[in-house]
């Protein structure tokens, strides 16, 4: 969880990933392998862990798809796939339903388990690191960054693990935008409160949109939401959907982010603009985690 990161991790993190995006080698892990253990749909994170190993001059097994075709199917608990995988690789990378399956996982395995995804309040920490990379490769730094995390931040997990790690830094000012159905928890703004950061709550993006230097928003988890109607899913992401118009009130130097996938939240007139950093983001994402597997490898 994005916790275990503190900032001298992060700083070393970032700079091997700014070796890696330069397209320098790293160490070579050729002969290691990477497990994907996948029983969630993903897109950009499993195929960025198994680019990234493959870069690393390392291989991957695993499966997209462990709901129905690992032995998960068979009634099989998370602590005995842990223990009969170990034997197979060196480090396992797991998205799961379970926001416990991570830790679940790590307990019982012999090799190092990376969190790529668990649960509604399990965290994405390695989304995270992407985040924050991507904010201090735009910026020069995190601290003092004031930004407005949007969106659907009860269910996102990515939100919970920036949060996170933006409690590390100084200065940081963070606004949570979203419809009232839709707001933080509250361990969150517990969180910052006992790390000193300042952050406040809207529902209305266009209030703080010409103030931030960073938009973070995020899809509206209708999986994760028991009964939403169609209508209503249509409302919430309207609530805060940022198109061109909207975003051109934004500061020159102002970045949009968004974890990806999105929906309707944030419209397609947005990404030839500047400030349209979302897809950089997703390419960074690569970049870090072959410098969080190069670190987990060489340990
Ligand atoms: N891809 C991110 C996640 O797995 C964000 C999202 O799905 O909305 O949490």
């Amino acid at each position: 969880m994005s916790q275990q990161f503190d900032r001298e991790l992060l700083r070393s993190l970032f700079a091997r990933a700014l070796h890696f995006r330069g397209g320098r080698n790293g160490m070579n892990f050729s002969g290691r392998t990477l497990i994907t253990l996948f029983y969630e749909a993903s897109t950009r994170t499993r195929l960025s862990f198994e680019r990234a190993m493959l870069l690393l001059g390392g291989n991957c097994i695993g499966t997209e798809n462990a709901k129905e075709f690992s032995s998960a199917v068979k009634g099989e608990s998370i602590e005995d796939t842990a223990r009969v995988i170990s034997e197979y690789g060196d480090v396992i990378v797991l998205r799961h339903t379970d926001d416990y399956a991570a830790a679940k996982m790590a307990q019982y395995a012999s090799i190092p388990v990376i969190n790529a995804g668990c649960g509604r309040i399990g965290q994405h920490p390695t989304q995270a690191l992407t985040d924050l990379f991507t904010i201090e490769d735009h910026r020069g730094t995190i601290n003092g960054v004031n930004i407005a995390v949007v969106g659907d931040l009860k269910n996102g997990r990515t939100v919970r693990s920036l949060v996170y790690l933006l409690g590390k830094y100084e200065g940081v000012k963070v606004t949570f935008v979203s419809p009232e159905e839709l707001r933080v928890e509250s361990d969150i703004p517990e969180y910052l409160t006992r790390h000193g950061v300042a952050y406040r709550e809207t529902d209305s993006l266009a209030e703080v949109i010409e103030t931030v230097d960073v938009v973070y928003t995020t899809r509206v988890q209708r999986e994760r939401i028991e009964g939403l109607e169609e209508e209503k899913f249509a409302y919430l992401q309207r609530a805060y959907r940022i198109d061109a118009p909207l975003a051109h009130r934004m500061r020159e130097d102002a970045i949009i982010m968004h974890p990806l996938p999105r929906n309707d939240e944030l419209d397609q007139s947005v990404d030839a603009l500047p400030q349209a950093r979302y897809f950089e983001q997703a390419r960074n994402g690569l970049y870090i985690r072959m410098a969080l597997l190069e670190y987990v490898l060489a340990a």
